[in-house]
């Protein structure tokens, strides 16, 4: 990690051309409020943050990579300086609030004063962001989103036709597996990360069986469909707040009971907690409720919605990664632990663990930058990586696509010899499934 500054980066502006002065003094000014002039004061350089930074730990505790050295020389040089920065100065702000922090909000609990890191890089981000100095393939995929409400630009009725041939891929083995389309007035509507789409299809399907077992009343909706934020990571405030508003109006204008995300972190982060501000809602709170796959899959494991076979369970040890956007900052750790008894039965939880867990390494839009920032992914998560290994598990279980790819890159990177997996993939293979799915074997 140290070796950062050594390469050049590509961004969305590439031209080289000054930085707008006038514009960084406005965003510095719109976010001069008490929170911010107290954090960047109080801070007593105590250094008890560093060690609850995975960054900073795999990277030989470079005392560059602290949370507070990160934030004093990024967003508190742009107040010391009064908004007076130039490109160079910005590109080195890039290097730390894109490739040395993942604003996973780890250090903020360790740090005496709660001060929050994450929240001072975002901001950080917004304003590189307004000078075009955004990672290329954030920008992007904002892009995207901007144009089709997804940050893949997957058309309409390409995603139609997806889960027209998942519907068709599980007819011979079940009956009754349907997605019904834009229908109203449905207890869920279903969000996805584009991801599922474009190279998990089975995921959607996976999601299919278990709705039609659970006898759920559950719509996928052609528009409103993404629940990921891309453009929150790019900076691109204005563009987060539309991409979430695409799926509370699209909920509400379904009728739907509660917005259902699939099983992803900043998902969750986005859509319940800063979704809401982005979006222009004062009060903080999403206009319809909002659930996360694992608390609905917890929920039909304890009625008896689905049940597991026995003879099924994971025999293999297990263990689980906590997505810091599910847990730490999403408040669901233990949602996973209830599901995890029903599903395997040697589990084996990484220390430490549920809202003191570390980042993987993928969190806050690096996994999506693109093959450039591998080195950076793996660099960190070496912490990750030794934390699985330490629990001598041979699956990972992980609710949030950008640990899944993360976990599976670290086993390939460090040898680990184990393979991610999520919870649907293993009820959809564990549950005993009910007679109104079976196939009538005269057929
Ligand atoms: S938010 Fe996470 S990655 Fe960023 S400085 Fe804090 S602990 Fe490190
Ligand atoms: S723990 Fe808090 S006060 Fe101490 S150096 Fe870190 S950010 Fe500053």
């Amino acid at each position: 990690m140290s070796k950062v500054g050594e390469k050049k980066f590509e961004f969305e502006d590439d031209t080289g051309k000054p930085v707008d002065v006038d514009q960084v003094r406005a965003i510095l000014k719109a976010n001069d409020g008490a929170r911010i002039k107290t954090w960047l004061s109080i801070c007593s350089r105590c250094g008890l943050c560093a060690e609850s930074c995975f960054v900073y730990v795999a990277n030989d505790r470079d005392p560059r990579l602290s949370p507070a050295y990160k934030f004093r020389h990024t967003l508190g040089e742009m107040y010391r300086r009064k908004g007076n920065v130039d490109r160079a100065f910005l590109e080195k702000c890039y290097q730390i609030a894109w490739l040395q922090c993942t604003m996973c909000k780890r250090c903020s609990m360790y740090c005496p004063f709660g001060i929050d890191v994450a929240t001072m890089i975002a901001i950080t981000r917004s304003i590189c962001h307004s000078q075009g100095i955004t990672p290329k393939q954030l920008a992007f995929f904002s892009d995207h989103c901007d144009k089709t409400g997804n940050h893949m630009g997957i058309p309409v009725e390409e995603l139609v036709d997806t889960c027209e041939w998942m519907v068709e891929e599980v007819e011979d083995d079940y009956k009754g597996v349907t997605i019904p389309i834009d229908q109203p007035d449905t207890k869920y509507m279903y969000t996805v990360n584009p991801r599922e789409p474009v190279y998990y299809p089975q995921d959607i399907s996976y999601a299919a069986i278990i709705f039609a077992a659970a006898k759920e009343s559950w719509t996928m909706p052609t528009f409103g469909w993404d629940c990921t934020n891309l453009p929150m990571f790019a900076g691109n405030r204005k563009l987060a707040g539309k991409q979430v508003k695409n799926v509370y109006n699209k909920a509400e204008e379904l009728n739907a009971g509660y917005i259902l995300i699939t099983e992803c972190g900043h998902a969750y982060r986005s859509m319940v907690f800063e979704g809401p501000y982005m979006a222009g809602y004062p009060d903080g709170m999403p206009p319809v409720k909002v659930k996360h796959y694992v608390q609905l899959m917890y929920e039909y494991l304890r009625d008896g919605r689905i049940q597991i076979d026995p003879a099924k369970k994971i025999k293999e040890p297990i263990t689980y990664q906590d997505p810091c956007n599910v847990s730490r900052n999403g408040g669901l750790w233990e949602h996973a632990r209830k599901i995890i008894p029903y599903i395997a039965e040697d589990f084996r939880d990484m220390a430490p663990n549920r809202e003191h867990n570390h980042c993987c390494g993928g969190g806050g839009g690096i996994m999506p930058m693109g093959p450039d920032y591998k080195p950076y992914r793996m660099a960190s998560g070496k912490l990750k990586a030794d934390q699985i290994r330490q629990t001598g598990a041979k699956i990972v279980i992980t609710p949030c696509h950008n640990c899944f790819d993360q976990v599976n890159d670290l086993s390939e990177e460090f040898e680990l010899g184990i393979k991610a997996l999520s919870f649907k993939e293993i009820i959809v293979e564990s549950m005993i499934v009910p007679d109104h799915m079976k196939l009538d074997p005269e057929k």
